[in-house]
């Protein structure tokens, strides 16, 4: 089966930077709906367009079409008593940018600073303002469920799970499980 519109990918990635330095090899496979669904770079989709299992390839990805240049702007100071304690630095949480009621838009700040009383969180991407070069090769493709391609992205095994509906409760700063 040919990589397409709704199929489900998986893939086994192995991330670099521009010097060929190993920045993340998977573990376990990224598993995501094909066809501009955003559950993946657009220039990965690109890559494997049309593909099959088996295939293998090389890509390099400049910061615009990764995670972004870095943000100065994503940056703030927090009261260290918004946060949970122990906090250490490096720990990150998932929150919305100031001033953002609509609740879509969440990041993943990465605690960078913890001063007396104040904490400085990052939201940029750690990775961003980084060209990126992935190794990718597919182990596995199939047609999407018509409910996957509702929800726009994969369920099962390494896919999505349903769980934890009151999102938009009060303190918006939730721990974020780190893979
Ligand atoms: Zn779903």
């Amino acid at each position: 089966m040919k990589i397409a519109k709704n199929t489900v990918v998986t893939v086994h990635y192995k991330l670099s930077d521009a010097q060929g330095n190993l920045i993340e090899e998977s573990s376990e496979p990224m598993v995501y709906l094909h066809g501009g669904y955003a559950n993946t770079l657009p220039k990965i989709e690109e890559a494997l367009e049309g593909q099959e299992v088996g295939y293998d390839t090389m890509i390099q990805v400049e910061p615009d079409d990764a995670f972004g240049e870095y943000d100065p702007n994503l940056v703030k100071v927090e009261p260290r008593n918004r946060l949970p304690t122990p906090l250490e630095v490096g720990m990150q949480f998932e929150g919305s940018p100031e001033e953002s009621d609509e609740g879509e838009e969440t990041l993943i700040f990465t605690v960078t600073d913890i001063a007396d009383d104040k904490v400085v969180l990052d939201g940029n991407h750690p990775l961003a303002g980084m060209a990126l070069r992935f190794a990718l090769n597919v182990a596995e493709v199939r047609t999407a469920t018509e409910e996957e391609i509702a929800h726009e992205h994969v369920h099962g095994a390494h896919g999505h799970h349903h769980e934890d509906p009151d999102d938009e409760e009060g303190d918006h700063f939730r721990s974020h499980p780190i893979h």
